[in-house]
């Protein structure tokens, strides 16, 4: 989108919002209701340490090791979401899943980390055609 905010962050901000990207804690805040801007259902909405709001998807938690590295998401006693990164999950540990794993609307598609990429060596035709013109 590239629009400037209002305000303009301050440095410990940026670095929030880097842990929320690099977490995936993508969740509307409040007063917004915890409904996924692409499918529209309800998540179970928690706040992280760091200022973001996650969307969980509801139910019980699964057993952590059966969830990929990154998406494991642990609430503590205080209502707290935290992201468990790459930590291999205890023995027995359970989690919760973050709601975009699960979201109808979104589909992981092949190669998608390196959708940013351009191919080598494309971007030139066009060049040659048209070269011929007066005789
Ligand atoms: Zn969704």
């Amino acid at each position: 989108m590239g629009e400037r905010d209002a305000a303009r962050p301050r440095d410990w901000e940026f670095a929030d919002r880097a842990q929320a990207r690099a977490d995936g804690a993508d969740g509307p805040p409040p007063p917004a209701p915890p409904l996924c801007p692409h499918c529209g259902r309800r998540g179970e909405r928690r706040a992280t340490y760091y200022g973001a709001y996650v969307l969980l998807e509801p139910g019980p938690a699964v057993p952590a090791h059966l969830v990929e590295a990154g998406q494991r998401w642990y609430v503590d006693g205080g209502g707290y979401a935290w992201n468990g990164a790459f930590d291999e999950p205890g023995r027995g540990a359970r989690c919760r899943i973050p709601h975009h794993l699960s979201c109808p609307a979104l589909v992981l598609v092949d190669g998608w980390a390196g959708s940013g990429a351009e191919e080598p060596g494309r971007g030139h035709e066009g060049r040659a055609a048209g070269a011929h013109d007066g005789t």
